[in-house]
C-alpha cells in the first residue's frame, strides 16, 4: 500500500478558494443564496449516440442527468449549481481561512479528492504548493483511506444523483432550458440570486409548474451540429443569448 501512496497535509493556502467555481448540492445552494452570495448555473446535455464507448462513464453521467424534450429527440441534461468565487470566494476571509468552516460545501470538504470519480487524484493537476504533497497522513492508496473523508466523497456524489431532478426543474422554472453539448462546451448562466431562491422555494413547497420544455443546444462543432440535427434534436442558433457560450 505505502508504494502507492499519497500523503497529503493541507496547509490551509487558501489557493483552492480562489478562482474557480464550487459545484454545490441544492441544500448548499440554499445556503449559499441565503448568503447573499452568487451561484451560477452550468448547463451540459449528451446521449448514448454520441458517447465515446466508456459505459461505465456513461452509466454515472447518467445517473446525475436528467432525460428531456428536444425537438424530436430524447437527450439527457446536467445542471451543476456552482458557488461563485471566481475572483475568490465571498466565504474566504483576509487571513485566508474559511468563515463558514463548520459549513462550508461538501466539495470544500473533500479537496483534492473530487466528485467525479473517474478523476484519478494526481497531485501534478492539483493547485496546492508540492511541499503538502510530501507531509501528513496517507490520503490516498488503493482507495481513500480517512472513512470520514471517504463518507464526505460519497455523500457528495449521492447528492449529485438525488438533486439532478430538482436541479432540471429549477432551471425550466427560469427558463434556462439551452444547454452545451457535453466535451463541447459549457452554457453558464448568472441568475439573478434572488429569483434563483425562488425558483429553489417554490420547488421545496410543490409549486412544481408543469412545463413542456423543449430544450436547445447550442454548438459549434459543424460535425456534431450536422449529427445532432440528424437525430432531430432541437439547436439553439439566435444570434444573442442569455448565456455565456464557455468552448472546452
Ligand atoms: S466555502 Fe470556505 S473552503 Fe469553500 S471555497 Fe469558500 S472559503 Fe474556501
Ligand atoms: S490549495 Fe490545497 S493546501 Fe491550499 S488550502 Fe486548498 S487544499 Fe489546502
Amino acid at each position: 500500500m505505502e508504494n502507492n501512496a499519497i500523503r497529503f497535509a493541507c496547509n490551509g493556502c487558501g489557493i483552492c478558494c480562489k478562482g474557480r467555481l464550487i459545484p454545490l448540492t441544492l441544500n448548499e445552494t440554499r445556503q449559499w443564496l441565503q448568503r447573499g452570495h452568487e451561484v451560477v448555473v452550468i448547463l451540459e446535455a449528451f446521449d448514448e449516440s454520441t458517447w465515446p464507448s466508456e459505459p461505465q462513464q456513461y452509466a454515472h453521467s447518467a445517473q446525475r442527468a436528467v432525460e428531456v424534450t428536444s425537438g424530436d429527440a430524447r437527450i439527457r441534461v446536467v445542471a451543476v449549481l456552482a458557488g461563485n468565487a471566481l475572483q475568490q470566494c465571498p466565504n474566504l476571509g483576509d487571513d485566508d481561512r474559511c468563515g463558514i468552516y463548520e459549513e462550508r460545501p461538501l466539495v470544500c470538504r473533500i479537496y483534492p479528492m473530487e466528485i467525479n470519480p473517474f478523476i484519478a487524484l494526481r497531485p501534478e493537476n492539483k493547485i496546492c504548493p508540492p511541499q503538502v504533497w510530501e507531509q501528513g497522513e496517507v490520503l490516498f492508496s488503493d482507495r481513500i483511506v480517512d472513512p470520514v473523508l471517504a463518507d464526505q466523497v460519497e455523500r457528495s456524489r449521492q447528492a449529485d444523483r438525488d438533486d439532478a431532478q430538482a436541479k432540471i426543474v429549477v432551471c425550466e422554472a427560469m427558463g434556462l432550458s439551452v444547454a452545451a453539448w457535453k466535451g463541447n462546451a459549457l452554457a453558464v448562466y448568472l441568475p439573478d440570486r434572488t429569483s434563483l431562491l425562488e425558483a429553489i422555494h417554490h420547488y421545496d413547497v410543490g409549486m412544481r409548474t408543469p412545463t413542456s420544455h423543449d430544450w436547445k443546444i447550442r454548438i459549434d462543432d459543424p460535425k456534431l451540429y450536422r449529427q445532432l440535427q440528424a437525430a432531430g434534436v432541437a439547436l439553439d442558433d439566435r444570434p444573442h443569448v442569455d448565456y455565456i457560450f464557455h468552448r472546452l
